[in-house]
């Protein structure tokens, strides 16, 4: 059997980035205009931490300007939706994203939703997420994990999905439900399975792209999969695993990599997959954001 592909995300994203670093010098050049991205931390959460610090120093790389709002754990909720407003107003900034999971005192949906549509760059605005789920995307902005996942996929298979079976395990309104929506607007024929979804290796067999979005270690075997499919790690589990010869705590992905590659045809790893396209994504729309405010895009 031969050994699938390993769809290299870093190096992906390494590319995307350094076309929006270009594209955002000509923004400047020929315009005037900088792009702002603006993220704002609640709290110490170590991973949190770690995510905000990637996606700050890619936006500086890419020309951009950055710009961070560190709050206490215990911010208050007043506090926090009027930093957006005033984030919201700022003529500078045309990317907004509140890094999630919030503190349990403050309501992630009045936050996330305080966001203007417009500098909503994270695609979780109910304008946004209605927008793509009607297949209106010239002026929406999709949630970055599952963009950089569909970029991924129509590397390997081409843009149009027409007759290709494609099943999303996961029903998340970050990852799953966007991702599905995606692969629908590709003409895919789209399952959406979940914890509740019955004989989950049998949904899968079928498909010939797979995107595993649960948060469950190593839970894809080749057994399940189509021989050929090309089949995307969303999930980032924190584990023990032997690293040069040491247990030590390492990530990886939903997917079984090294069983899954002796069948599929391409399989993304964890990490180096999916995780750096998104960052990608984000700066991509934040690019596209500060386009659009300037009526240099339709
Ligand atoms: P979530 O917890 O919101 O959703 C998990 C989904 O998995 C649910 O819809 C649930 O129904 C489904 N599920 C749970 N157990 C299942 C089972 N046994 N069989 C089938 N389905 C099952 O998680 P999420 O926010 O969508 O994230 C999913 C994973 O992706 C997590 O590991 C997360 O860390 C990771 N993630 C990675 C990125 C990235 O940039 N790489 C971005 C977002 C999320």
């Amino acid at each position: 059997m031969t050994a699938a592909k390993r769809i290299d995300g870093k190096a992906k994203a390494a590319q995307l980035t350094e076309s929006i670093t270009r594209e955002t010098a000509t923004l400047l050049a020929e315009h005037g205009i900088k792009p702002g991205l603006a993220v704002v931390i609640i709290g110490k959460d170590p991973a949190s931490q770690v995510y905000v610090r990637n996606k700050r120093r890619t936006a500086e790389s890419c020309g951009f300007h950055s710009v961070q709002h560190s709050l206490d754990a215990d911010a208050l909720q007043p506090d926090v939706l009027a930093l957006i407003h005033q984030l919201n107003s700022d003529d500078a900034i045309h990317g907004i994203l509140v890094q999630l999971p919030l503190p349990e005192h403050l309501d992630e949906q009045l936050i996330t939703q305080a966001i203007s549509p417009s500098k909503d760059v994270d695609g979780f605005h109910f304008i946004n997420i209605g927008k793509l789920t009607a297949g209106l995307t010239a002026d929406a902005f999709v949630p970055c994990t599952p963009a950089g996942c569909m970029l991924m996929i129509q590397d390997e298979i081409g843009n149009d999905l027409s007759g290709k079976n494609a099943v999303v395990i996961g029903r998340s309104n970050i990852v799953g439900k966007p991702m599905a929506s995606l692969l629908l607007q590709a003409n895919a024929t789209v399952t959406v399975a979940h914890s509740r979804t019955k004989n989950l290796p049998g949904v899968v067999a079928a498909a010939d792209i797979v995107v595993a979005a649960v948060g469950r270690p190593d839970m894809v075997k080749a057994d399940w999969v189509k021989p050929g499919a090309v089949v995307i790690d969303v999930g980032i589990n924190r584990v023990e695993k032997m690293i040069d010869g040491e247990k030590k705590m390492g990530l990886t992905g939903d997917v079984d990599f090294d069983d899954v590659g002796t069948v599929a045809g391409a399989v993304t790893p964890v990490p180096g997959g999916v995780g750096p396209m998104t960052i990608s994504m984000l700066m991509a729309n934040t690019l596209r954001s500060a386009r659009l405010a300037a009526g240099l895009e339709a």
